[in-house]
C-alpha cells in the first residue's frame, strides 16, 4: 500500500542574498512564503535570474537560506535527504564511472537500504521510466532525454515526498521535451508525489502544473499564485496545447510575466 503523504512544504520568510569577498552583495530571492500542499504540482516561473533555482536548491536543502526556514511536515530542512529528491537541467550530476542502475541506486546505498530491497527499487524506477533495456550501460552512453529520465529515476527511487526539478527538460529537443513533460505528468499522477518543477516555459507550467507560481524579476517575490483548473485537463498533451482555453490562459500568464519566450 502506498504510504499516505502528508507532508506540506512550507517556506517561512524563505530568501537568499549572495555574497562574495570583494563584490556587491546580490539579493537573489526577497522573503518569501509559500505553502504546497501534499499532493499538488506547482510550476514556478519568473524571469531569468530571478532566483529560481536559487529557491530549488533552498529546499533541496544544497544551500542554506540567509534568512527564513523550509519545513517539510514537521521537520525542518537543514541538508539534503531523502524527502526531497532532485533533478537538474544538466545530466552531469550522474556520476560517468557507475552505470544506469548504479546511479539509480545511489541514495539507497548511502541510506543503507538493504541489497535486495535496493535493485527493486531500482528495477522498478527504471522500468517505470523506460530504461530497465539500459541498466548495465554507463550513463554517458545514453542520449540527453535518456538521462534526464535517470535522474528522475534516482530521485524517485527514495520515494521522495517531494520531487524537485530545475529545467529538466531545458536542453533536450522539442520532441523528446514533450516526451518526457507527458512522462512527468503520468509519474505525478502515479505516485501521488509533490512535485516543485522551475521552470522558463509558461505552456510547460500550464500543461503540467496544477498551481502556478510567478516570480517577479530580481530578487523574486511571489507576484502570482495562479490554480490550474481546465474542464479539458485530462486531454493528451497535443490536444491541451490547442485548447483556446489552454492558448488564451498561457497567454495572460506569459503577459503578466512580462516576456515573450514560451
Ligand atoms: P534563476 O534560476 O531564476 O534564473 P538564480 O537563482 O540562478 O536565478 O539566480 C538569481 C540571481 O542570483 C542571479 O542574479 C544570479 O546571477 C545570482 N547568483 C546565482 N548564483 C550565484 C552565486 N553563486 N553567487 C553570486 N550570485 C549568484
Ligand atoms: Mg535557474
Amino acid at each position: 500500500m502506498t504510504e499516505q503523504r502528508v507532508a506540506d512544504l512550507v517556506l517561512d520568510g524563505v530568501g537568499h542574498t549572495y555574497r562574495s569577498a570583494g563584490q556587491a552583495p546580490v539579493e537573489a530571492l526577497a522573503a518569501t512564503d509559500l505553502t504546497i500542499r501534499a499532493g499538488e504540482f506547482v510550476a514556478l516561473v519568473g524571469p531569468s535570474g530571478c532566483g529560481k533555482s536559487t529557491l530549488l536548491e533552498i529546499v533541496a536543502g544544497l544551500r542554506p537560506p540567509a534568512h527564513g526556514r523550509v519545513l517539510l511536515g514537521d521537520a525542518q530542512v537543514v541538508g539534503p535527504g531523502r524527502r526531497r529528491g532532485v533533478v537538474f537541467q544538466q545530466s552531469s550530476s550522474l556520476l560517468p564511472w557507475r552505470t544506469v542502475a548504479g546511479n539509480v541506486a545511489l541514495g539507497l546505498e548511502l541510506a543503507r537500504v538493504p541489497r535486495a530491497r535496493r535493485a527493486e527499487r531500482v528495477a522498478a524506477e527504471l522500468a517505470r521510466v523506460g530504461l530497465a533495456d539500459v541498466a548495465d550501460r554507463a550513463v554517458y552512453e545514453l542520449s540527453g532525454g535518456m538521462q534526464q529520465r535517470a535522474q528522475i529515476a534516482r530521485a524517485l527511487a527514495a520515494d521522495p515526498d517531494v520531487l524537485l526539478l530545475d529545467e529538466p527538460f531545458g536542453a533536450l529537443d522539442t520532441f523528446t521535451r514533450e516526451r518526457l513533460q507527458e512522462e512527468l505528468r503520468g509519474i505525478w499522477r502515479e505516485t501521488g508525489t509533490t512535485v516543485l518543477l522551475v521552470t522558463h516555459s509558461v505552456e510547460e507550467a500550464v500543461l503540467l502544473a496544477t498551481r502556478v507560481i510567478v516570480f517577479s524579476p530580481r530578487p523574486g517575490t511571489v507576484v502570482g499564485d495562479h490554480r490550474i483548473d481546465f474542464t479539458r485537463r485530462d486531454e493528451p498533451a497535443a490536444v491541451l496545447r490547442a485548447d483556446p482555453e489552454f492558448v488564451a490562459f498561457a497567454a495572460r500568464l506569459r503577459a503578466s510575466i512580462g516576456t515573450t519566450h514560451a
